[in-house]
């Protein structure tokens, strides 16, 4: 426990938080009022405050913590590598045994055939070596006017430029002079908020598709160059896609010649009940950008999937400058990659994916038994990804205006009785540890119903 200063409620680690960091994704002049919310350590499934509360960590941080937050053997293997060789490069023909051996295994687990590995330090990091690579690709089949690169709404893949102008929620543009040229967005797949009445899910995907070649010859199909997806849309508001619409989409892509880059990040190792949201959606993408659950977050590290077509390109690019000339200083560091590479033959030995089969329908059918609650308009998901989207109105599906804040109320409630869930906007968010057990996820449902029903409380109280 820590001591509070005399002069505010906050304790001194608070203070220090307030007067020295800038808080990725939070209101800042509230946060000088509130202080931070400090965790000190993990143990499985739960995390505690500097008070030694207790939460159950419903979103795996941020959607990343696979294996929980005390796996002893990711410790294991960060020091063995410290302690053999605690850095070291891929650059100017240099390499190293553990990049080798992870870019080797991940190559053998691709969900499409694929050809190399690049590796990253974020998923930002890898969505802009995606566009970089499109760019670069394009360039060398001479196609340069093949550039534009499309979206969709509400959209996360990222904040680095490239990245957050793929990102079309408001607050990651708003002011910071993104969009860059050449990013076109077309429809956000959610069928509850989107279809029109009496459309069925597989015209609400059709229309959608129509949507998107209407773009790309609005755009002339010689200006664009690729397609990033989410398979299960994650920040956004967890949207997993209509039925038959990936299938649709890659229809369109493919008679445009367009690239698909899967950007794999949240839904790659299991969270969507198979190894990848390629496997659960049948994506056959030319690209596929992963981060998160590599290292199980225990390190930063991301990759991104090319396949063998693309490399041709990129090789001979790089006889014609001289190099590739792309990389960063810790692409493939050792120790995160000898921590992917315990994660990944973790995930095997403990057959994480049908674990994540096993108890991923206690999540989902014990949220869908909210779905009568008056305040839940809808409850999506899939394998350990859910969402519960909070209305005003059932009937009418209208949303709580956004000042009023009933997501970040729900949230707030669920970690005062000691469950942490993320608000997006008026949907809550689930993405547990894939270790989650089934009496965990009871915990979790008993903690959310006790949120909601606060909610209802404090809705009712201010009509
Ligand atoms: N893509 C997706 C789908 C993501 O969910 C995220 C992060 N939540 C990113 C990219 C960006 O990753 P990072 O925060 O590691 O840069």
């Amino acid at each position: 426990m820590t001591t509070k200063t005399p002069s505010s409620n906050l304790s001194s680690l608070g203070a220090g938080d307030v007067a020295h960091l800038l808080h990725p994704y939070t209101n800042l002049e509230a946060h000088e009022a509130q202080g931070p919310f400090v965790i000190t350590r993990g143990d499985g499934v739960y995390v505690f405050d500097e008070d030694g509360k207790q939460y159950l960590e419903a979103m795996a941080g941020l959607w990343c913590t696979a294996l929980g937050f005390s796996e002893p053997r990711l410790a294991a293997a960060a020091e063995a590598q410290m302690r053999r060789l605690p850095f070291y490069h891929l650059f100017s023909h240099k390499s190293h045994d553990r990049a080798i051996e992870l870019a080797e295994t991940l190559i053998s687990m691709a969900p499409v055939p694929m050809s190399k590995i690049f590796f990253a330090n974020s998923g930002s990091e890898a969505v802009d070596t995606a566009v970089k690579l499109v760019w670069y690709v394009n360039n060398g089949r001479g196609l340069p006017a093949k550039k534009k690169i499309i979206t969709r709404g509400r959209a996360y893949h990222g904040v680095s430029i490239a990245a957050a102008s793929l990102t079309t929620l408001p607050a990651n543009q708003g002011d910071f002079d993104v969009p860059i040229a050449g990013i076109i967005t077309t429809d956000c797949p959610h069928y509850y908020r989107g279809a029109r009445d009496g459309e069925s899910e597989e015209d609400f995907s059709t229309r959608l598709a129509g949507n998107l070649e209407k773009l790309i010859l609005a755009e002339g199909p010689d200006t664009v160059a690729a397609f990033i997806a989410e398979p299960v849309m994650g920040a956004g508001g967890v949207i997993p896609p209509p039925a038959g619409y990936f299938d649709k989409v890659q229809k369109v892509l493919k008679a445009f010649n367009i690239l698909f880059i899967a950007d794999e990040v949240i839904c790659g190792f299991g969270r969507t009940g198979n190894w990848f949201g390629c496997d659960t959606f049948s994506l056959k993408p030319d690209i596929i950008t992963l981060a998160k659950a590599l290292t199980s977050g225990y390190l930063p590290m991301a990759a991104v999937m090319i396949n063998q077509e693309l490399y041709q390109t990129i090789r001979g690019q790089s006889a014609k400058h001289g190099v590739f000339g792309h990389g960063f200083t810790y692409s493939g560091h050792p120790v995160p990659a000898a921590v992917a590479l315990e994660t990944l033959k973790i995930y095997r030995e403990r057959d994480i994916i049908d674990h994540v089969r096993k108890v991923g329908p206690r999540l989902q059918d014990g949220l869908r038994a909210f779905a009568g609650h008056p305040l839940v308009g809808e409850v999506r998901g899939l394998g350990l990804i859910a969402a519960v989207e909070l209305v005003r109105d059932k009937a009418t599906k209208a949303p709580f205006d956004a000042k009023s804040a009933v997501g970040a109320y729900l949230a707030g409630r669920a970690q005062a009785h000691g469950l942490i869930l993320r608000a997006l906007g008026n949907t809550v968010a689930f993405s547990p540890p894939l270790i989650i057990s089934e009496a965990e996820i009871d915990e979790l449902l008993a903690k959310f119903a006790l949120a909601l029903d606060d909610t209802e409380a404090m809705v009712a109280k201010q009509g």
